[in-house]
C-alpha cells in the first residue's frame, strides 16, 4: 500500500495503470496525474530503460506547464517498453495494443514524445480517436515542423532579455543541441537580430564568434550532417560549450546538462530552458546566486503543447502561433517579475504559480482531486 502511493502528494497522481500483454510483448504504464482543468494531454514515451517513476515525473511536470499555460487540460504522461527503432510492423502492433487497452480510459489524450512521432499518432487515432500530434492529412498541426517549441522559447527569450536590459538585436546567443527546438528558436531569434555565435550536436560544438548563418547550418543538419562540418568556425568539443561567452544560452537537448559540477563555467546573462529539466535544482540555484537568469523549463518550452491543445480544439496553425506568442510572453513576465520581488529562483516563483493554478481548478470539482 505504501509503496504504491509513493509518488503520491495532493496533486496527484489520479490513476497509474500498468498495461501488460504477454501474446504481442507489451509491457506499458499510463499515469494520470491530475485531470482537475480537463483530460490530461502527455507524451508517449517508447524505450527500453523507461520506469514508472520516470513516467510519474514527467506526468506531473506535464501537469505544470499544462496549468502554466492555462490550458483546459491536466497532466498525464504514458511509457512503453521497447527500442524504438524495432521493425515498423512490430512498433505499429504494440502501439495500436497499448491504445486499444487504453480505449475507455478517457481522462488521457495521447500526444508524441521521445521514440514517438505523429505516424505513431495516427495508429493511436485510428484505434481509439483520441491523439494530438497527428499528420496534418489528419487535421494535425506538425509542430515540430513548423517550430511552435521554438517560437514561444524565442517569446520567453525576448521578455527575460528586457529583463536584463540587453537588446535582443546583436545578442549572442549558444545553442546546446541544434535540433527540432533549438534551430528552430534559433530561426525566429535571427530574424529578431540575434547573432548564433555557438551551436553543438552529438558530434561536438561549432563556435564562431563573428556569427554562423543559421540557415547555411540548418541546411546542413537536415542533411544529416554534425554542425562541427560547417566549413566557418572552429570546431570545439561538445562539453566547450558550456565555456562560450554570449548573452543567451539555450539547452535543447537532454536532462541535467547542467549540474553542480558545471554550472560555474556558463558565461551568459541569460538561459532559456528548451529541453526538459536540462538544469537540476542546485544548478539553477548556483545560476541565480551569479545573477544568471533562468527561465524554467514548463514556462519557456511549453510551445508544443500549446500546439498540441490547439489541435485538439480543431483551430489553425496561426491560432496556434498567436496562443503561444501571448501565453509565453505573459507567463515569462510573470514569473520573472514574482522572482524578481521576492528574491526567489525563477523556477520557485513558476511552480508556485503552476500549483497554485491547480489548485484552485481542483477546488472547483465535485471531489477534492478528481
Ligand atoms: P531533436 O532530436 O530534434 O534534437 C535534439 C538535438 O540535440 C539533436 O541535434 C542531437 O544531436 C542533440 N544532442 C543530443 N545529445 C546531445 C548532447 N549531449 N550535447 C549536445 N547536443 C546533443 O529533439 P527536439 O525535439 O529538438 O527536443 C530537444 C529537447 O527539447 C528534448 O529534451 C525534448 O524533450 C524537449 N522538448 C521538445 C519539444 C518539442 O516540441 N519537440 C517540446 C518541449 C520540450
Amino acid at each position: 500500500m505504501d509503496s504504491a502511493f509513493r509518488f503520491a502528494d495532493d496533486l496527484g497522481p489520479a490513476k497509474i495503470i500498468l498495461v501488460h500483454e504477454p501474446a504481442c510483448a507489451l509491457k506499458a504504464v499510463l499515469v494520470v496525474d491530475n485531470v482537475a482543468a480537463g483530460p490530461a494531454i502527455g507524451g508517449l514515451r517508447m524505450a527500453p530503460d523507461v520506469s514508472v517513476e520516470e513516467c510519474a515525473r514527467l506526468a506531473r511536470a506535464m501537469t505544470l506547464k499544462n496549468a502554466a499555460a492555462g490550458l483546459a487540460h491536466g497532466g498525464g504522461k504514458s511509457v512503453l517498453f521497447g527500442d524504438p527503432r524495432m521493425p515498423r510492423g512490430d512498433k505499429e502492433r504494440l502501439i495500436r495494443a497499448f491504445a486499444g487497452a487504453l480505449a475507455d480510459e478517457r481522462d488521457y489524450i495521447f500526444g508524441p514524445d521521445m521514440g514517438t512521432d505523429e505516424q505513431c499518432m495516427a495508429w493511436v487515432h485510428d484505434e481509439i480517436g483520441r491523439a494530438v500530434g497527428l499528420p496534418r492529412e489528419l487535421g494535425g498541426i506538425p509542430l515540430d515542423e513548423i517550430g511552435a517549441t521554438g517560437w514561444g522559447l524565442a517569446h520567453a527569450t525576448e521578455v527575460a532579455l528586457q529583463d536584463s536590459g540587453c537588446p535582443l538585436a546583436g545578442a549572442r546567443v549558444a545553442i546546446q543541441g541544434f535540433g527540432a527546438v533549438g534551430r528552430n528558436a534559433m530561426r525566429f531569434l535571427g530574424e529578431r537580430g540575434a547573432v548564433l555565435v555557438a551551436a553543438s550536436d552529438t558530434g561536438g560544438t561549432l563556435h564562431d564568434p563573428n556569427g554562423i548563418d543559421i540557415a547555411a547550418l540548418t541546411a546542413l543538419k537536415k542533411a544529416g550532417r554534425s554542425v562541427v562540418s560547417h566549413d566557418r568556425g572552429e570546431a570545439l568539443t561538445g562539453e566547450a560549450i558550456l565555456d562560450v561567452a554570449c548573452d543567451i544560452w539555450i539547452p535543447a537537448a537532454r536532462p541535467d546538462v547542467i549540474n553542480e559540477s558545471n554550472a560555474e563555467r556558463l558565461n551568459t546573462r541569460l538561459v532559456v530552458e528548451g529541453a526538459n529539466i536540462p538544469a537540476t535544482e542546485a544548478a539553477e540555484r548556483r545560476l541565480h546566486q551569479r545573477g544568471i537568469l533562468c527561465v524554467p523549463d514548463f514556462i519557456a518550452n511549453a510551445g508544443g503543447v500549446i500546439c498540441a491543445a490547439v489541435e485538439y480544439h480543431g483551430g489553425t496553425q496561426s491560432t496556434a502561433f498567436a496562443a503561444i506568442e501571448e501565453k509565453l510572453r505573459r507567463n515569462t513576465d510573470e514569473v520573472l517579475r514574482d522572482a524578481r520581488e521576492r528574491g526567489v529562483t525563477p523556477r520557485v516563483a513558476a511552480v508556485q504559480l503552476a500549483a497554485g493554478r491547480v489548485r484552485k481548478a481542483m477546488a472547483t470539482r465535485r471531489w477534492g482531486v478528481f
